[in-house]
């Protein structure tokens, strides 16, 4: 899968709303940080233990 965002290789792959979505680390990083205020983010730092750099 490819990233959503870009042509790179997706390394990460979301679901949201029934939706599933590949993402490279750098898109997933920069996405994260638009939507950090809806749950699933969150959910999904827990599963993945992201650093946040705030
Ligand atoms: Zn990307």
């Amino acid at each position: 899968m490819e990233c959503h965002y870009c042509d790179s290789d997706a390394e990460i792959t979301v679901e949201k709303d029934g939706v599933r979505v590949g993402v490279c680390k750098t898109h997933f990083r920069e996405q994260m940080e638009q939507l950090a205020d809806e749950d699933w983010v969150e959910d999904l730092e827990e599963q993945l233990d992201v650093e946040r750099t705030d």
